[in-house]
């Protein structure tokens, strides 16, 4: 049997290229679909399935749709699996669910690889079973091989972000992804993926270096974190500039760390001071002004850094690490616990009528005079 080759696509681009496609906290959608695909990938090349990224692996840019599909369709992609995350309103809300959608009118192919893979990812995430869905969407429409996009749940549901920010769960619905095509192919006990496998991992084949050895094994066995977010950090330490991943920059950053020539003493972060934040500013805001990767796992890790324990990226958090970045009080400038100051307000003795005017009479970030509003609109 020829080998199989798997078209897979991770929806929009990240680091805010995409307009919107984020959740309410300000995570990009694009962070959570590629850590499914990144795990798609990974159990699908185990199982000796041929696979090509068609959106750009590193989220630096937005591919558009037609050069995703065309990429896909000049490959002869077998299928093709486009995963995202829906969002409802922008605001925090209680809906929930996953689903899978295949083009318009009858697909028998695609219908039949959306079953097999939706069923199998609702398990994954845990979440409601919204079923088998069909829309005209390019990304299903302009493929010529069977193709399916999933939605694994909504980054604006309180509910489903929690799945979304579990990046085990997303590891699991990238395999169940690999499953269903995989049982789509008629190919059955499939081979887990290697447990090294980390979930934010660059597709194997871009980190392999031409001299044998990779940077990434390199890294491994020197017990160094091998995620491409460290391995960019370390592009920089070594003068290699505007790592975005390629063979030929791991091999110079492979040959760079053997021969110990770093350019700079790592980044002190836990000592290093930020500009000042603007008054109500928040956090993704901050860096994207001051020109620091403002995504979640970048969040995450300022935030270990910075002594927060177990960032999941909560208003509290952001404003927490806002101030240690920042070095200034843009938050709690009230000692006052949000039902505090809540209370004050729904007494309303001395409290200003407007809501910005508020929020700087607590002296408190506009995140947190956020949660002072809807706990007030409970009270009330
Ligand atoms: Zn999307």
């Amino acid at each position: 049997m020829a080998k199989k080759l798997v078209a897979l696509d991770a929806g929009h681009g990240g680091f805010g290229v995409t307009p919107g496609k984020r959740t309410p906290d300000g995570e990009y959608e694009w962070d959570f679909n590629n850590k499914v695909i990144v795990a798609a990938a990974a159990k699908l090349t185990a199982n000796g399935v041929d696979v090509i990224r068609v959106d750009d692996p590193t989220g630096r840019t937005d591919v558009g749709l037609t050069a995703r599909t065309n990429k896909a369709n000049a490959a002869g992609a077998d299928v093709y699996v486009s995963s995202h995350h829906n969002a409802n309103t922008g605001k925090w809300g209680n809906w929930t669910g996953t689903e899978t959608f295949t083009y318009l009118g009858s697909q028998p192919e695609s219908e039949k690889l959306a079953k097999e893979v939706q069923s199998r990812l609702v398990k994954a995430y845990g979440l409601r079973d919204r079923g088998l869905k069909k829309d005209n969407f390019a990304v299903v429409r302009q493929t010529k091989m069977p193709a399916i996009l999933t939605e694994g749940g909504y980054m604006d549901s309180t509910i489903d972000i929690k799945k979304m920010r579990d990046n085990s769960v997303l590891k699991a619905a990238g395999e169940a992804i690999a499953d269903g095509v995989l049982a789509y192919f008629g190919m059955s006990n499939n081979k887990p993926a290697p447990a090294t496998q980390k979930t934010d991992k660059k597709p194997a084949s871009s980190s392999k270096s031409s001299s044998g050895g990779s940077i990434v094994d390199y890294l491994k066995s020197k017990g160094i974190d091998a995620s491409f977010s460290n391995r960019k950090k370390l592009a920089a330490e070594y003068g290699v500039k505007g790592y975005e991943g390629t063979a030929s920059q791991n091999v110079t950053l492979l040959e760079k760390m053997k021969a110990g020539k770093k350019v700079s003493a790592p980044a002190k972060s836990s000592t290093k001071k930020y500009p000042a934040a603007k008054s109500g500013e928040g956090i993704v805001d901050y860096l994207k002004r001051i020109g620091v990767n403002s995504s979640f796992s970048n969040r995450e890790k300022l935030a270990s850094q910075y002594g927060i324990k177990g960032y999941k990226g909560t208003a509290s958090q952001n404003n927490q690490l806002l101030d240690k970045l920042s070095g200034s009080k843009t938050s709690s400038g009230s000692s006052k616990s949000i039902e505090q100051m809540a209370k004050e307000i729904v007494r309303g003795v001395g409290i200003p009528n407007r809501h910005e005017a508020r929020r700087k009479h607590f002296g408190i970030s506009a995140a947190e005079y956020e949660q002072v509003r809807k706990r007030v609109n409970q009270l009330l």
